[in-house]
C-alpha cells in the first residue's frame, strides 16, 4: 500500500461522496443495500446518478440476496455499495458470504465501494473481515474513519483506501480522487497530524469496553422487546443498532411505521427512526449507545406503548398463537429467524 492509495477526507460521508463521484457518471447507477444508510442515495441523486436497491434478508442475518443483487446489475452499473458491519441492521457478514458477494462483482466486472465505518465493531463470536483482504481481483474503494469506533463524530476524520491489485481501475480514478480531495474545504489538518498516534496508541481496552457496553445493551434491549406481541427485534452482531419489526396489522391505529414512531415520541418521549428512513417499512431502528438505565426505561416505555395500542387479530387461532411464541423463542436464542405472517 502506497501513499497514493490513501485519501484523507472530512469524515466517512465525504469519502463516500468522492468514491461515488469518481466511479459513476450522471445517468449511470450504483447498487445500494435495502435496508441501508440513506446517505448513499442522497449523494448519488445529487450527482444525477441513479440508485438501485439490492435486498438484505432479515431471516438470514440480513445477508444479501445474491441472486437479486446480480439481477440488479446492468450495463450502466458503476459500483456496488456494501456496508459491513451494517447501519441500520447491526449485521456482520462472515467470510463465505463476503466471498460470494465478491464473486458476483467479479463475474460482472463491477467495483465495490466498501463502507467499513464500523470496522472491527463486532460482538463476541463474530469476526470482521475487511472486504479488500478477500480478493485480488475486484477493485475496492474502502471508506472508513474515526467517527464510530473512536466515538468522535464531530472530529470529521475519515478516508479512502484504494485497493486495485490488478490495476483494473482506470488511471483516472486515482487522479480523480486526488483532485476531488483537494476541493475539501476546512479539512481536519490538526487531526491529520495526530492521526498516526491515534491509530497506533489508542489502548485496546478502549475499544473492548465500548463494544462490551453496546453488546450488553443489545442483549438487554433484545431480551426486553422479545416478549412483546407485535414486535420482532432482530439481534445484531455488531455496530450500534438494532432493527425491530412491527406487525403493523396489530396496530391498526397507525397507517405506517412513521406514524408509529411519531406517536411513540409524543406519548412516551422515546425517539426511534422509522424503517422508511432506510427504505424499509414496518420496522424501526434502536440506537444502542445510550446508558443502560436509559435503555431499560426506553424499552419499558416501548412496551407500554405497544400494550396500549396492540390489537389482537380477531381470529387468532391456537396454531398461530403457538407459532408466535415459537418466533420469540428463536429470537431469544439470538437466531434472527423472522417468519413473516
Ligand atoms: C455514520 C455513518 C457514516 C458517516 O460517518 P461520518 O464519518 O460521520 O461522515 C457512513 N456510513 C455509515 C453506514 C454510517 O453509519
Amino acid at each position: 500500500m502506497y501513499n497514493k492509495d490513501i485519501i484523507l477526507c472530512s469524515g466517512c460521508s465525504c469519502a463516500l461522496d468522492l468514491c461515488i463521484s469518481v466511479l459513476a457518471n450522471p445517468g449511470q447507477n450504483i447498487l445500494v443495500p435495502r435496508p441501508g444508510f440513506p446517505l448513499y442515495r442522497t449523494l448519488a441523486e445529487g450527482l444525477g446518478i441513479r440508485t438501485k436497491f439490492y435486498d438484505l434478508k432479515p431471516e438470514h442475518g440480513w445477508e444479501v440476496d445474491l441472486e437479486q443483487l446480480e439481477a440488479q446489475i446492468d450495463d450502466q452499473t458503476a459500483a456496488i455499495v456494501l456496508n459491513n458491519p451494517s447501519n441500520p441492521c447491526g449485521s456482520v457478514f462472515n467470510r463465505e458470504h463476503l466471498s460470494a458477494i465478491l464473486q458476483v462483482a467479479a463475474c460482472n466486472f463491477v467495483s465495490i465501494i466498501a463502507d467499513e465505518i464500523y470496522d472491527y465493531f463486532v460482538f463476541p463470536g463474530h469476526e470482521f473481515h475487511p472486504l479488500a483482504s478477500l480478493t485480488n481481483e475486484v477493485p475496492i474503494l474502502t471508506c472508513g474513519g474515526l467517527t464510530k469506533r473512536y466515538l468522535i463524530p464531530g472530529w470529521r476524520m475519515g478516508g479512502i483506501v484504494v485497493h486495485d491489485r490488478n490495476e483494473a481501475l482506470a488511471p483516472e480514478v486515482r487522479k480523480g480522487l486526488q483532485s476531488l480531495s483537494q476541493r475539501i474545504i476546512g479539512s481536519s489538518t490538526i487531526l491529520q497530524g495526530a492521526l498516526n498516534r491515534i491509530l497506533t496508541q489508542t489502548p485496546t481496552e478502549f475499544f473492548q469496553s465500548t463494544i462490551a457496553q453496546v453488546y450488553d445493551n443489545a442483549q438487554l434491549a433484545h431480551q426486553l422487546l422479545s416478549g412483546l406481541t407485535g414486535m420482532r427485534p432482530i439481534m445484531p452482531s455488531g455496530a450500534m443498532y438494532m432493527m425491530v419489526g412491527v406487525d403493523m396489522a396489530n396496530f391498526p391505529e397507525f397507517e405506517n411505521d412513521l406514524q408509529f414512531v411519531e406517536r411513540m415520541v409524543t406519548e412516551e418521549s422515546v425517539f426511534c427512526l422509522p424503517g422508511r428512513c432506510f427504505d424499509y417499512p414496518n420496522y424501526f431502528r434502536i440506537v444502542l449507545t445510550v446508558p443502560e438505565l436509559q435503555l431499560r426505561e426506553a424499552c419499558h416505555r416501548i412496551s407500554q406503548f405497544c400494550m396500549a395500542h396492540y390489537v389482537a387479530p380477531i381470529n387468532l387461532g391456537k396454531e398461530e398463537a403457538m407459532s408466535d411464541s415459537h418466533i420469540h423463542h428463536e429470537l431469544h436464542n439470538g437466531i434472527a429467524t423472522v417468519i413473516e405472517p
